[in-house]
């Protein structure tokens, strides 16, 4: 039998989650430090969540979802995002009665059934942050700058941030009418999805990746010439608001974002390095969406990021990511003194110092071969000399140098001369 993983998916070996453990790491903390707190959805939603929250006529639903019934016949389907579900857990658990602004971030594999690009997968993994309750343009600019702050914690330079409004309900309508009148005449020319949109969402046509139509999206009219006043309000103070920041943007009017409940901001940090999208992350705000999937009006903004590009685009720039580091100490033994080996190390452990021994039955020799290979920071040799005395003698692998020291006091002493101690 030749089982491979499926098409679109991929196993992550110990050398990328290392890497992927970095990112995340870096990520939770700094959303620690912002004041965002973790939220855990399920894998799977009922798929009208979807439907509803996503939007019946974006690509993602309309082509891209895994969707299927499970056996008592409910119709399912594998989260595309993590926004709509985070909405459905805000409204099911009251969360609007909670203080505010509620300030979520969350880490979450997607499924969506694409096809199969340089950075695009069928199982992908996103970080994500959602703000809810804040209708404030500081909370747009405070996403925007977490992303900014991520980037340059990672060592990321020249990631380019697009910002643009898309208006709300209101203004939005006047627009459409204006990008109708635009295409009507252009209509026979255009791709079959495209003639879908002109009636059910013409917004979306300016997203369309057929030449024909990306190239007329280029001349179409666009929403911020068309906004009301508190629109254009809030669209200057998010500018200054990051402006503030350092934060260097372009306005690009055509940014339209795939996803129905986009209100006012949206944004995009693109890079020529991740995939012929060029998309790392996006996001904006979605005041309707709580209300639209059940809830109260209650407005939000938030962004998702797309962790398989984030490691495309530091390939590119360079940026090696730390290895897993070797153990403080590695304690080599005979077949006599395994277990007294791998209870030192399990004390030291315990210490809060990491620590390995052999479980192989190796030679001497051979362990203090696998202690180089991992990047001990010390070594011990445990024979039953050792453990009678209950002292041995450690080596720093660095410069070879030696001292004998009482077993009890290794942990004492590690913390104090190990690498890299505080
Ligand atoms: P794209 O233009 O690449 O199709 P999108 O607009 O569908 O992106 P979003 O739904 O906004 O993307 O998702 C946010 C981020 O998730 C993207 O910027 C990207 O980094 C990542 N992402 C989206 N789809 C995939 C995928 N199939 N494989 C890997 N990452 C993805
Ligand atoms: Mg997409």
């Amino acid at each position: 039998m030749d089982l491979k993983a499926p098409r679109g998916t991929k196993d992550i070996l110990p050398k990328e989650a290392t890497k992927r453990q970095y990112l995340e790491r870096a990520f939770e903390d700094l959303c620690h430090r912002y004041g965002y707190e973790e939220i855990r959805v399920p894998t799977f939603e009922y798929t009208e969540l979807f439907v509803r929250g996503v939007g019946d006529s974006s690509d993602v639903v309309r082509k891209e979802m895994y969707t299927f019934q499970d056996k008592s016949d409910r119709s399912l389907t594998l989260r595309p995002e993590g926004t709509a579900g985070v909405v459905r857990a805000f409204i099911e658990h009251g969360m609007a009665s909670w203080p505010a602004p509620l300030k979520l971030w969350y880490k979450l594999n997607m499924f969506r059934y694409e096809k199969m690009q340089k950075g695009r997968y069928r199982e992908f993994w996103q970080l994500g942050c959602e703000v809810f309750g804040a209708s404030a343009s500081t909370a747009d600019a405070e996403v925007i700058g977490l992303l900014d702050a991520y980037f340059a914690g990672l060592g990321l330079e020249g990631i380019r941030l697009e910002i643009n409004s898309i208006g709300c309900p209101a203004c939005r309508e006047t627009y459409k009418a204006a990008l109708r009148a635009y295409y009507e005449p252009e209509l026979p020319h255009m791709c079959e999805d495209c003639q879908v949109r002109f009636t059910r969402n013409p917004l979306r046509m300016l997203d369309c990746k057929e030449d024909s139509c990306s190239r007329l999206a280029e001349g179409a009219p666009v929403q911020l010439d068309y906004l009301c006043d508190d629109c254009k309000e809030h669209f200057t103070l998010v500018r200054q608001a990051l402006d503030k920041q350092g934060i260097h943007y372009l306005v690009n009017p055509r940014i339209v974002r795939g996803l129905d409940y986009y209100t006012r901001t949206v944004f995009e940090f693109v890079s020529e390095n991740v995939g012929t999208q060029g998309s790392i992350c996006g996001g904006g705000r979605y005041d309707g969406l709580v209300h639209e999937l059940g809830g109260p009006d209650v407005p939000a903004v938030g962004f998702a990021m797309g962790v398989e590009r984030l490691m495309l685009e530091m390939e590119a720039q360079g940026i090696t990511l730390v290895e897993k580091p070797g153990p403080d100490l590695y304690i080599a033994s005979f077949s006599a003194t395994s277990a007294d080996a791998l209870a030192l190390a399990a004390s030291l452990i315990r210490q809060g110092l990491s620590a390995e021994t052999d479980l192989m039955g190796r030679s001497v020799r051979a362990q203090m071969k696998a202690a180089d290979r991992m990047g001990a920071g010390f070594i011990l040799v445990l024979g039953e000399e050792e453990v009678t005395s209950g002292q041995g003698t450690i080596r720093k692998m660095a410069d070879g140098s030696e001292e004998t020291i009482l077993l009890d006091a290794i942990g004492t002493y590690l913390k104090e001369n190990k690498e890299g101690k505080p």
